[in-house]
């Protein structure tokens, strides 16, 4: 099957209300251009050097998520154009996404990656940490970032119990925060190729599909 009729499958099965980011890393920007043309508009990728080439080479009404580990050197290279910032796992990293929002006049959307799977290299913040965080009220002083939600993933297994209690888990990660927020706290991305329609039965608003549609990364 080819990338475009892929891509229309894997949207047309999604619920109202669930977006899909189709996660093009590690793959040529013709196969996002061919996504592109089949109508998908929202992309993430994981690293800088890649997002910023893509962003070069491509169409201008793309939204670019940034989903893997940032480092802190890196924000201000995506700041001018990136849409969401999906990896945000540290104070550190929020007051640098903030500062260089404030430079390029932007207020630049983030998501909390949030830690729930059993494997220690998953990034994100734990949850006590997290929300010991949110709690603080340090957000305020950083007018030019608006969180949107909470991202994570769950522990890489066949075993589908395990998967869905780290989405329920996420779930009510979301729901805790949600009264420190506004309405435009409103995003749970969960979900990758193998996973994502139990994430969605477990209340994602955000799906990160990538080799069901590219498919497999060298
Ligand atoms: C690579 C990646 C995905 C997509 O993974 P697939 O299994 O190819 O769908 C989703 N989320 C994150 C954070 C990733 O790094």
């Amino acid at each position: 099957m080819s990338v475009s009729s892929k891509i229309i499958a894997v949207k047309q099965a999604l619920p109202a209300g669930v977006e899909l980011v189709a996660v093009s890393k590690f793959h040529p920007a013709e196969a996002v251009r061919e996504a592109y043309e089949a109508g998908q508009r929202i992309f993430g990728e994981s690293r800088v050097q890649e997002l910023t080439a893509k962003y070069e080479a491509l169409p201008k009404d793309i939204e670019w998520h940034m989903i893997g580990h940032l480092q802190t050197n890196k924000v201000r290279s995506i700041a001018p154009f990136v849409s969401l910032i999906q990896s945000v796992d540290s104070e550190r990293l929020l007051r640098l996404i903030d500062s260089e929002a404030a430079r390029c006049s932007r207020v630049i959307d983030c998501l909390l990656e949030v830690h729930v799977a059993q494997e220690q290299s998953k990034s994100g913040w734990e949850p006590e940490a997290l929300l010991d965080f949110v709690r603080s009220g340090a957000l305020a002083t950083m007018p030019n970032l608006r969180i949107r939600g909470i991202m994570g993933m769950a522990t890489n297994t066949d075993d589908e119990d395990v998967v869905r209690r780290d989405f329920k888990q996420l779930l009510s990660i979301k729901e805790m925060l949600t009264p420190h927020f506004d309405s435009a706290f409103d995003t749970l991305s969960m979900g990758m190729s193998d996973d994502y329609p139990l994430a969605i039965e477990c209340g994602s608003t955000m799906v990160r599909v990538g080799s069901k549609i590219f498919g497999e990364r060298k």
